[in-house]
């Protein structure tokens, strides 16, 4: 007999009377076509930001990286294993998607860990530990980058770690390149899963707003 957790048969037994039923023709023009998701999504592994659940996609519309805290390190070209990169490599020089959204979340655990403090240096087989310290420079960029008064430190820190993704992103120099022409658009947003409110980055301000469905479709 093979095994899957429980959750996950009667899960895919759903899945296959429902959304398979209806998006078969879709699975088997992507199968022969191959994927062109026009969107990337960077995103927190946390089990209650699920991009394709947020923002409600069929299969082929989201290419999607998880990590601890939707971290985006700097362009490192070294002999290192880099799955971020790697997944930002495919996405960008392959499938040329057309935006990259690094979406950030409350209650984060990852940046809540970091908040708590990390040993420095943490010790080699603390991959959080070590992962998070790329969260030290969102926090170096509060201090200086007029944050939201009103946000409590946390939030504040979840929402400067995407615009730090943000600037890292731009180190790639594919991505870079890409952005300066005009081929690529670079965004945040931030989903507040106590209340599933969405909000995006406003690049002139550098703060978050609610996302505003009426606009965006005007
Ligand atoms: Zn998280």
């Amino acid at each position: 007999m093979p095994h899957l957790p429980l959750r996950l048969i009667k899960g895919y037994a759903a899945f296959k009377g429902g959304r398979l039923a209806e998006e078969r023709a879709r699975y088997r023009e992507l199968a022969e076509a191959g994927q062109r998701p026009e969107i990337m999504v960077v995103s927190c592994c946390d089990s209650r930001c699920a991009p394709e659940t947020i923002f409600d996609v069929g299969p082929g519309e989201l290419f999607v990286t998880r990590n601890v805290a939707n971290l985006v390190p700097p362009f490192a070209p070294d002999d290192v294993h880099h799955g971020t990169s790697a997944a930002l490599e495919f996405a960008v020089t392959v499938l040329e998607v057309k935006h990259i959204v690094v979406l950030g979340h409350g209650r984060c655990g990852g940046v809540k860990a970091f908040l708590a403090g990390v040993a420095t240096p943490p010790p080699p087989e603390d991959f959080i530990g070590h992962w998070i310290t790329l969260i030290e420079p969102a926090r170096a960029r509060l201090a200086c980058d007029d944050p939201d008064p009103n946000l409590d430190p946390e939030t504040a820190l979840e929402r400067a770690n995407v615009c730090q993704s943000l600037d890292n992103l731009r180190t790639f120099p594919w991505i870079r390149e890409r952005e300066q022409d005009g081929r690529l658009t670079l965004e945040g947003a931030w989903f507040d899963i106590s209340t599933g409110e969405l909000m995006a980055l406003d690049p002139e301000s550098g703060r978050f707003q609610p996302v505003d469905e009426a606009a965006a479709a005007a």
